[in-house]
């Protein structure tokens, strides 16, 4: 760009000084001011002219026009400091695999890159609030774990390992969940092996439940029996069985949607029924014998109210079913269930702080005392499996990557579905 002053031209305006200096064609609809001297540049007589002169000779639409080639050509700062948002998609425009029940729109491109997907957590689209609702609770958790950090000495009193234990894993499971849903729109594959470390991750955090409740919630009538003995074995057999039949419901999805949904509702609900055992005794005793109610109860009974809802909402896809569209962006059953999970979760901790608080004196007097490979050890035997179990899911997909991608993006690009 010549130096001088650039101004749109608009007809009705005159284009003429008078003076010594004069407008000239600098480029397509502007002038520019060219001074006879150094004295005239501080005049501009286009000025002189009334603006609803400007206005009214259909003056606005023709500065309107001006103005947008003046920013395509010029490039005005908000331009370049505009960042460019990825581009949603309905239903029909992205393959099968990536379709959500009752969702019709919102989509993100199926083969995002990271930076895309990372972007687009801050973008509305139909994963943003299941996105948020998972890592705005991680750091709620981990804040608890710090409090209790400042308050329990998990380092060398065994009993606090149970919750040590416990509390690592709520503060993993919303966390990769968060995770997941964000990079789950890289490829098919990445899809698949996403959720297959979400799965992974809550198979993990019922170990955790069990890891609790077997040292500080089961009835005293049940603490050193045979069940009690074998409960965080029992367990860690648990998670194996739920990685393993989770992420293989994700290989029927496609051809046998109804079959994939009930697998993979009975991998999460065989290890919450096992785990829940103790408490829901402790809790049907408790209401025979019309015993006083206590903190930790209540929350437990808050906590398996929320369970029940969380295995209703991810189950019964409503509301979205009922009006599919409508809840693309807000309020679908998946964001609930991350809501439910986690509100589920926090009563939860809070039973199973009362309790490991109110019935330490009782449990250690009983023998129940946690070990380290009864709870750290458990926990990484149970993680090194889990790990190869989603190893031995992933690596057929990341073996035939070229060959599924190919398919995947025909699929997307052609829109045949
Ligand atoms: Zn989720």
């Amino acid at each position: 760009m010549p130096e001088g002053r650039v101004f749109p031209v608009w007809r009705g305006v005159r284009t003429s000084s008078g003076g010594g200096g004069g407008w000239s064609q600098g480029w397509e609809h502007c002038l520019r001011w060219e001074p006879q001297s150094a004295r005239q540049e501080a005049r501009i007589s286009v000025f002189d002219c009334p603006v609803w002169l400007v206005l009214c000779r259909q003056g606005r639409a023709r500065l309107r026009e001006v103005c947008q080639r003046g920013r395509a050509t010029i490039r005005l700062p908000t331009d370049m400091l505009s960042i460019k948002l990825p581009q949603l998609f309905d239903i029909h425009q992205v393959p099968k695999v990536f379709r959500e029940d009752s969702i019709i729109s919102g989509y993100r491109h199926p083969r995002s890159s990271a930076l895309d997907c990372v972007l687009s957590s801050f973008q509305m689209n139909n994963e943003t609030i299941n996105i948020w609702t998972h890592f705005l609770p991680t750091w709620y958790f981990l804040w608890r774990f710090c409090v209790l950090c400042s308050t329990l000495n998990f380092l060398t009193d065994s009993y606090t390992w149970p919750l040590l234990v416990y509390m690592l894993l709520i503060c993993i499971y919303p966390f990769t969940s968060s995770c997941a849903h964000t990079f789950s729109t890289m490829s098919a594959e990445s899809r698949h092996i996403c959720y297959f470390f979400d799965y992974g991750a809550l198979s993990l955090y019922s170990l955790g439940c069990a890891i609790s409740y077997g040292y500080y919630v089961m009835p005293d009538c049940w603490v050193n029996s045979l069940l009690h003995q074998h409960f965080v074995p029992v367990a860690i057999g648990n998670t194996l069985f739920c990685t393993s039949l989770s992420c293989y419901s994700r290989f029927l999805e496609l051809q046998f949607p109804q079959r994939s949904k009930v697998l993979r509702t009975a991998a999460f609900v065989v290890p919450f029924i096992f785990d829940t055992t103790p408490l829901i005794y402790r809790i049907l005793g408790c209401c025979g014998e019309s015993c006083s109610p206590s903190d930790a109860l209540s929350n437990h009974c808050y906590h398996l109210l929320f369970a029940f809802l969380t295995c209703f909402l991810f189950t019964a896809h409503l509301p979205e079913r009922l009006a599919p569209g409508r809840f693309d962006y807000f309020g679908h059953s998946h964001q609930l269930f991350h809501v439910s999970a986690v509100v589920g979760t926090h009563f939860q901790m809070e039973g199973v702080i009362a309790d490991m608080t109110s019935r330490r004196a009782w449990l250690v007097a009983h023998g129940v005392v946690p070990s380290l490979l009864g709870t750290m050890g458990a926990l990484a035997v149970s993680l090194i499996l889990n790990l190869g179990i989603i190893g031995i899911f992933s690596a057929p997909l990341l073996w035939k990557p070229c060959r599924s991608s190919k398919q995947h993006m025909t699929a997307c690009e052609c829109k045949e579905q």
